[in-house]
């Protein structure tokens, strides 16, 4: 997989506000918020997107939605919240590391844009 922007975060080449960190995942505030909260969660290990996961990642994708829910509650968002995916061109994705928005602090609409 190529390098993406968030490899330099990662290796933290460019600065992110990074609200949650392990070993295996990362949690940072999006650059272009669109929600008051919206915070991305991407796995270390460079994933492009869920289109090219295989059964090695089945542990890593459910520790990922559970970071979701570990970050929402250290946000306060107890009202609730939206995760988005988005995968590949027609899914909108513009950054080819697999990442998870996490939208919240705002009424959700649907269907989504
Ligand atoms: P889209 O750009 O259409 O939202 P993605 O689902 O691929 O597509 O999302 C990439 C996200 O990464 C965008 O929300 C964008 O604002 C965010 N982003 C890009 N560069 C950075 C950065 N340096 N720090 C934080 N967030 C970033």
């Amino acid at each position: 997989m190529t390098e993406t922007i968030f490899s330099k975060i990662i290796r933290k080449e460019i600065p992110a506000d990074i609200v949650y960190e392990d070993d295996l995942v990362l949690a940072f505030r999006d650059v272009n918020p669109q929600a008051p909260v919206h915070i991305l969660i991407i796995p270390k290990r460079p994933i492009v997107s869920i289109a090219e996961v295989t059964p090695a990642d089945t542990e890593l994708l459910g520790y990922l939605l559970l970071t979701v829910a570990r970050v929402a509650a250290q946000e306060g968002l107890e009202e609730g919240y939206r995760i988005v995916i988005n995968t590949g061109k027609d899914g909108g994705q513009t950054v080819f590391h697999l990442h998870l928005h996490l939208l919240g602090q705002r009424m959700m609409t649907w269907p989504p844009g």
